[in-house]
């Protein structure tokens, strides 16, 4: 499933090839995705310039000219498939033309700079809805978000403050998307290991020192994998077919059994499942 860097590194490859290029027309070849497109997309999405595209969580948003927000999610296996619309060739062709089956195809958007972008979800959990810009603080997936992980906006008082308040395990917390947005349970593992703390650790049980490792993971965690291009398990790749490699630096994720690779530790990485997701962990070096 797309986290916060999947997700971001679509946002930017979408950016790069639609920011003020108008849509000019649109095919919806099934409606059917977690929920309905509405009956309005395509009237009000035809002929409309896109002004930015943005991102909020995992959520990317394509803002038009006509106040309108297109919001995407998306959800499992999502993915935008950008190609030049006048000659046979995908960008990077092999990602598409040999990986995906058209008939997950949902959406065609044709746009002015004779590109086509489409939108390809076999599994069908992503979404696409369309808001206006004035209602997006009181949207109803937008609204109750916590603050982006990357930046600024993340701050440790906040941690403090959050983690002092729950009884909840600090790996739950952390992938409560009113909490922090983006954070799955695959970062969440990589965080944990970073900052040296159990994931099944009651987070109001975390000291200040922890508090203060936590924030600091957050940040190298998230950033370095955005460096990477996001972690290519499963089939994500970027918009253009490139894959990620975060995957070759996880340090806990899928590793039982392997050896920790903290330099001077001699634990093995442990994977435990509780509510249906796995976490990673050294006993050792993780407390
Ligand atoms: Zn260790």
């Amino acid at each position: 499933m797309p986290e916060l860097p999947e997700v971001e590194v679509t946002r930017r490859t979408l950016l790069k090839f639609i920011e003020n290029k108008v849509i000019k027309n649109i095919k919806i070849n099934n409606p059917n995705l977690r929920f309905k497109i509405p009956a309005n997309f395509k009237k009000n999405v035809t002929g409309q310039k896109i002004i930015k595209v943005l991102r909020r969580s995992k959520y990317i948003l394509i803002y038009l000219k006509n106040d309108y927000v297109m919001i995407a999610h998306l959800g499992m296996s999502g993915k935008f498939l950008i190609k030049n619309n006048y000659s046979k060739d995908f960008l990077k062709t092999s990602y598409y033309s040999n990986e995906f089956s058209s008939k997950h195809n949902h959406l065609e958007f044709f746009f002015s700079n004779n590109l086509k972008v489409i939108y390809n979800d076999p599994r069908r959990f992503g979404f696409f809805l369309l808001d206006k810009i004035s209602k997006l603080d009181v949207n109803k997936f937008l609204s109750k978000l916590g603050p982006e992980p990357l930046g600024k906006d993340l701050k440790k008082d906040y941690l403090i403050l959050k983690t002092k308040a729950t009884q909840r395990t600090i790996k739950t917390l952390l992938m409560d998307q009113r909490f922090i947005s983006g954070i799955g349970n695959i970062y969440a593992n990589e965080i944990l290991f970073l900052a040296k703390i159990r994931p099944n650790k009651i987070s109001s049980k975390l000291s200040l020192v922890d508090i203060g490792r936590l924030h600091l993971s957050i940040g190298k965690v998230l950033k370095r994998a955005l460096k990477l291009g996001g972690s290519s398990i499963k089939d994500f790749k970027s918009s253009v077919g490139e894959k990620g490699r975060f995957q070759n630096e996880f340090k806990v994720y899928d590793r039982e059994d392997l050896k920790c690779l903290r330099t001077r530790c001699s634990g093995l990485i442990a994977r435990v499942v509780s509510q249906g997701r796995a976490s990673f962990f050294c006993n050792e070096c993780q407390n």
